[in-house]
């Protein structure tokens, strides 16, 4: 919601500051056709690779609290419109699966809008579940939602 872009901006400065968390890598931004059965309006997409000294758990409450605090996220309607949606994607190749953290995310391989993004930094990283690279995946992806480079 809100200026987009300019927001998508001050994630990725945000995330920067995090200590220890060193940027390596940050695809174009995308403007995307919402995935959600709740009506709302394109969403802009970006996808990041960052170097962490820190386990996935506080890369987790690093983010929340930039979606909190820097953006004011309000998790009123689940799968609504959003100020800033902070995800993890990959963590190395690790695997977890618990109530509040999973890696890989459990939808990633179903989204063009993070495929894309993703296959720009990253086309051959291989996915630990699934075993195949994020091109391939990508590829394979039946669908036609709208993502489009801005
Ligand atoms: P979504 O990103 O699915 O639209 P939210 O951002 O509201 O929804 O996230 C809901 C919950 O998902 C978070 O409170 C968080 O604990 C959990 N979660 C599980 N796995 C991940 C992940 N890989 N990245 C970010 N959040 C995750
Ligand atoms: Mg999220």
């Amino acid at each position: 919601m809100g200026d987009r872009e300019l927001n998508l901006l001050r994630a990725v400065a945000e995330i920067g500051r995090i200590p220890d968390v060193r940027i390596t890598a940050l695809s174009g931004f995308y403007d995307t056709e919402p995935v959600s059965p709740v009506p709302q309006d394109p969403f802009i997409n970006a996808v990041l690779r960052c170097e962490v000294s820190m386990r996935p758990y506080q890369l987790l409450d690093e983010l929340q609290r930039i979606e909190t605090e820097v953006f004011r996220r309000k998790r009123d309607v689940p799968q609504g419109p959003r100020t800033m949606d902070l995800d993890i994607l990959f963590f190395d190749d690790l695997v977890i699966s618990d109530i509040r953290l999973t890696i890989p995310h459990p939808r990633l391989h179903q989204r063009r809008f993070v495929l894309v993004p993703l296959c720009e930094i990253a086309p051959d990283l291989v996915h630990p579940l699934i075993c195949s690279s994020v091109k391939e995946i990508l590829e394979s992806l039946p669908g036609e939602e709208r993502v489009v480079r801005v």
